[in-house]
């Protein structure tokens, strides 16, 4: 089928098909608790505002209105060694920052098990990092995720990470704000890692946890993942952010790896979000959805579908379109892969619903 037909085709199947919002998770045995549509959030092709002046550099990506990365995009990372050229808001011992082997097994470990669902291109490095100069913004453009290490502030931050999917490579941590840890130009933070296998037999179980969560929190900002707490439907109090039409939003997942722990609900301040410890079903789904790997059926991309409820119909459709997407000699079609983003998105911001 020509793609726009398929479009055109898709968009008619999908505005008759019935969508139920599949609320599985009850969060309030109050029968009165009101749920919120929307949540867990990513972005898919918004105009990114300009970013704040301290946080610029010369952008390189061709298109600044991504959110989301390409599929052909090389990702590169490397962990930053512990330098006292970068200043640090609270000072750390190399110790604490330095990048042992655990400490990169422990993060690629958790990219591994991301691309166990997406089709993305992550690679390490070949620079030596000791010997790149990250204030030159020709260096920074060698490495896309600048990992630092070093120690948590707890009750704030145990990581972070500096943009959303691609915009991460126009983002650059000034030691802004005071309080936030790790060094300038980094663009990820991870705190509290242990340096060793026998360290790591040292710290509390709840401690662990905490570095394990933060990672996997911080990777999914690296696909585009937003703050589940910060969507605008979201059932906690707090500052919530307006869903754009360059925003996905199911509804609301307090299993969402997204969701901070400890965030009131509007409906009852006395029951808070809990901690999540991975993705959740439904993050995985709606990554698998953004970033899909290929047209066959028994693919992630399919699998996600269907769980995202999509009819056999429609499904069929969007394998089609992916067929003429990702097996064109000449290369991925990315228009296409844009077109599908969009109509899921819109679809999904229509009827919130979670994976099942
Ligand atoms: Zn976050």
């Amino acid at each position: 089928m020509a793609t726009e037909a398929a479009f055109v085709k898709l968009s008619e199947i999908l505005a008759q098909e019935e969508f139920s919002d599949n609320n599985a998770a009850p969060i309030s045995d109050d029968p009165n608790f009101v749920i919120h549509p929307a949540d867990t959030w990513c972005g898919t092709v918004e105009a990114s505002p300009q970013p704040a002046p301290d946080v610029s550099i010369d952008a390189f990506i061709p298109d600044r209105t991504r959110h989301l990365w390409r599929l052909d995009d090389v990702i590169t990372y490397g962990f930053m060694p512990y330098e006292t050229k970068y200043k640090r808001n609270i000072d750390d011992t190399a110790e604490n920052c330095e990048p042992t082997e655990f400490r990169k097994d422990t993060v690629k470990a958790v990219l591994k098990f991301y691309l166990n669902y997406l089709p993305l291109n992550f690679q390490e490095t070949n620079e030596d990092m000791s010997k790149l100069d990250f204030s030159n913004p020709e260096h920074r453009k060698k490495v896309d995720l600048r990992i630092a290490f070093g120690s948590p502030v707890q009750q704030g931050y145990w990581g972070w990470a500096m943009g959303i999917g691609p915009r991460i490579r126009q983002k650059v941590f000034m030691n802004k704000p005071p309080e936030a840890p790790g060094p300038t130009y980094a663009s990820v933070f991870l705190g509290g890692i242990p340096s060793s296998e026998e360290e790591a037999k040292k710290i509390t179980e709840k401690w662990r946890k905490e570095t394990q969560r933060t990672i996997y929190h911080e990777i999914g900002h690296v696909l585009g993942l937003e703050h589940e707490h910060a969507s605008p439907l979201s059932p906690t109090t707090g500052e919530l952010r307006p869903v754009t039409e360059t925003m996905v939003a199911t509804l609301f997942d307090e299993q969402s790896i997204m969701l901070y722990s400890g965030i009131k609900y509007k409906a009852d301040p006395k029951k808070v979000t809990k901690d999540t410890f991975s993705p959740s079903h439904t993050d995985l789904v709606l990554l698998m959805l953004m970033y899909p790997d290929s047209a066959k059926e028994d693919g992630n991309f399919a699998k996600a579908a269907k769980s995202m409820g999509y009819t056999k119909d429609s499904r069929d459709i969007m394998l089609d379109m992916l067929h003429h997407a990702l097996e064109d000699p000449t290369g991925i079609q990315h228009k296409i892969i844009d077109r599908l983003r969009e109509v899921i998105a819109d679809n999904i911001n229509d009827h919130p619903r979670l994976a099942v």
